[in-house]
């Protein structure tokens, strides 16, 4: 899906509304694959001082197993397409911008990519799961149990003196 940045590149166009939706629900992320809408990018390109800037949001809901506590869990994120649009890159240093081709620019590329840097690294039910005992195998968000929390071996001779 190619955006043609001509106008806004020109000059013509100082703003070019974006609204697109993707289907991401090949998208693969540790086995599954959590993105269950589509995936709608709301924004514009701009220019501004001459910089053509590209500011959206992708916006999607996924639902995918706690990485603590395994339960299934929905949530809905917001991840922000921000770049700066350049025709040619002056300066190899300057790789945080993007580059558009024949002043086109892939915007399911670009946002399929900024998804998948936009996850967060662990998806947890709840900000405080607490997870599953790893010798009981109970959910401790729910149950109690009674096993003694593991000890570091550094600690297990101070112990054994208190005993
Ligand atoms: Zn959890
Ligand atoms: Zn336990």
């Amino acid at each position: 899906m190619s955006i043609d940045l001509r106008g806004v590149f020109s000059g013509k166009t100082l703003r070019l509304p974006i609204d697109e939706k993707f289907d991401f629900s090949d998208l693969e992320v540790g086995g599954n694959k959590p993105i269950n809408s589509e995936v709608s990018v709301k924004g514009s390109v701009y220019t501004r001082a001459e910089v053509v800037t590209l500011e959206a949001v992708a916006k999607f809901s996924y639902k995918a197993p706690c990485d603590r506590c395994c339960k299934i869990t929905e949530k809905t994120f917001e991840i922000p397409i921000n770049h700066i649009i350049v025709n040619t890159l002056a300066d190899e240093d300057e790789s945080d911008f993007i580059v558009s081709e024949n002043m086109e620019l892939d915007l399911e590329d670009l946002t399929r990519s900024d998804v998948i840097l936009g996850l967060p690294f662990l998806f947890l039910c709840k900000e405080d799961c607490k997870g599953i005992c790893p010798k009981c195998g109970k959910n401790l968000n729910t149950e109690e149990c009674i096993c003694k929390p593991e000890v570091d071996e550094r600690w297990a001779k101070l112990s054994e003196f208190y005993d």
